[in-house]
């Protein structure tokens, strides 16, 4: 059964006038118990956000995406331009979560995670409301003509606004230079690095462009995720919801006249409306535009509240529960979802264990003999390619060993690698043929300081056919 959608004047968006023009909207200042756990929320990944630039692990930001050297540092992770397929998985399984949690619980990505809420909410809104006052002064603020209280009003808030704007930019540049890469850069002035400079001071400019004033239209309009919502949305996904059913026919509060049709709980107060920040009015059923911030819910139940009727007119509540269909968990797009999720966070947390601190390979020469046969000794030359992924420099000690008596070179057994550095070190070996009467499988061992890891390669020693049975003659010498 589909629910019946009101029309009228109030499923016109709130953040557009009659003529199309774009209204500022000035959500109601609200408190609840989700905007307390909203809150919460924030205030963590703010500092999440803010901080991970510059709290070190294992030697290194925990997040500094090397661009110019093609290094990357995550987590205590580094990872070269060669893990790119990792980064693959990384964003397979944050993307397929994302679907998964979209067709689950709506859109609280929006709402409770994504830059744009959080630094809105926490940070230019709460600014604003300092400056300006409540909603009702807010409003009337925006009526009056230009004088000179409201130009102050005006040029306080745009610098507190540039203040977080430019922490925000300077942030963000930390995360591609490093903070002691951007400590330099600030002390020696623009002059000194004009490129990262110009960058910062252009974030700086989208971001008072966007908190300033762009702001919802950027939900509402450019961010592709909140169009993707309704092909991943089904009647089963649980997102905020009016109860229709207990709501209409809405009313205002009054004493019932004889004979009038029995009014629903809704009292038609408009309160979910005004605290609203993308300006839509939850009763004409869930819109593209509502980013799962809640904040109709604790408006509403407060307005209830007051006049004594249960809470939950709008609640979190999937279609079919409002139809009185009841909850389903397991349902088939949830778990094709599940399944992608899983595969892709499998492969990755695989992917991870698996990774080893540095890269070690036998490279055999290009083109000649992988083997030379000198009288009564064969030889094999190879390098063994190796590469420090470690997060700090290390040293590589590498030694070859052989199952019979052999004569063993290596051109450089101890190396020292800087992060992220590689090198070739040649390896000669020869044995008798007297000894090559079976294959003979050589071990080069390679041991790393850093992480104290030790990685043991098979390695074939070539050698012609038969060696040990038909003495192979020399070629004559012109
Ligand atoms: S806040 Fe609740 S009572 Fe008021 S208009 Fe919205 S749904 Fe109706
Ligand atoms: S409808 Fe409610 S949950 Fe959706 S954006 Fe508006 S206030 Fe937030």
């Amino acid at each position: 059964m589909s629910l019946p959608v009101p029309q009228g004047p109030s499923s016109v968006l709130g953040g557009m006038k009659a003529d199309g023009s774009r209204a500022k909207l000035h959500p109601l200042d609200i408190k609840g118990p989700w905007n307390t756990r909203r809150r919460v929320v924030f205030a963590l990944l703010i500092a999440f956000y803010v901080l991970a630039p510059f709290i070190p692990v294992g030697g290194h930001p925990m997040i500094f995406l090397d661009a110019e050297h093609r290094r990357f540092f995550l987590f205590g992770q580094t990872f070269n331009a060669q893990d790119f397929w990792m980064m693959v998985l990384i964003t397979l399984t944050f993307v397929f979560s994302l679907l998964l949690i979209t067709a689950w619980r709506g859109r609280l990505w929006c709402g409770w995670a994504c830059p744009q809420t959080v630094f809105l909410e926490s940070l230019y809104r709460p600014i604003e409301r300092l400056i300006e006052g409540p909603r009702d002064r807010r409003l009337k603020l925006a009526q009056e003509p230009w004088g000179p209280k409201k130009v102050a009003r005006f040029v306080v808030k745009q610098l507190a606004y540039l203040g977080f704007s430019l922490a925000i930019a300077h942030t963000a540049t930390a995360i591609f230079v490093s903070p002691k890469e951007l400590y330099v850069m600030i002390e020696q002035g623009p002059s000194a690095s004009p490129t990262a400079f110009l960058l910062t001071m252009g974030f700086t400019a989208i971001l008072m462009f966007n908190f300033g004033w762009f702001r919802e239209q950027f939900c509402v309009v450019l961010c592709p995720y909140g169009r993707l919502q309704s092909v991943l949305h089904d009647r089963g996904s649980i997102t905020v919801a009016y109860d229709f059913g207990r709501g209409e026919p809405r009313g205002k509060l009054a004493k019932p006249e004889p004979g009038a049709p029995k009014l629903g709980d809704c009292v038609d107060c408009k309160k979910c409306v005004y605290a609203c920040p993308t300006g839509i009015d939850i009763r004409s059923g869930l819109q593209m535009e509502c980013i799962a911030c809640l904040q109709c819910v604790d408006v509403c139940d407060d307005v209830m509240t007051k006049v004594k009727r249960p809470t939950g007119l709008i609640r979190l509540a999937s279609q079919q529960e409002l139809a009185g269909q009841g909850r389903k968990v397991l349902r088939p797009r949830l778990l094709v979802y599940a399944a992608l999720t899983l595969i892709a966070g499998t492969a990755l947390g695989a992917a991870l264990t698996l990774r080893t601190p540095f890269e070690a390979n036998v490279i055999r020469p290009r083109g000649g003999n992988p083997f030379v046969v000198d009288g009564a000794k064969v030889h094999n030359t190879f390098e063994v390619h190796v590469f420090n992924k470690n997060p700090a420099p290390s040293t590589l000690h590498i030694e070859l060993r052989a199952p019979v008596e052999a004569k063993v070179s290596v051109g450089k057994p101890s190396v020292a690698l800087d992060s992220l550095a590689d090198t070739r070190v040649p390896v000669s070996v020869s044995i008798d043929r007297s000894l090559l009467g079976r294959p003979i499988d050589l071990e080069l061992v390679v041991q790393d300081s850093f992480s104290q890891v030790t990685k043991v390669l098979p390695v074939r020693f070539l050698a012609p056919l038969g060696t040990a049975a038909q003495p192979i003659p020399r070629p004559a010498t012109p």
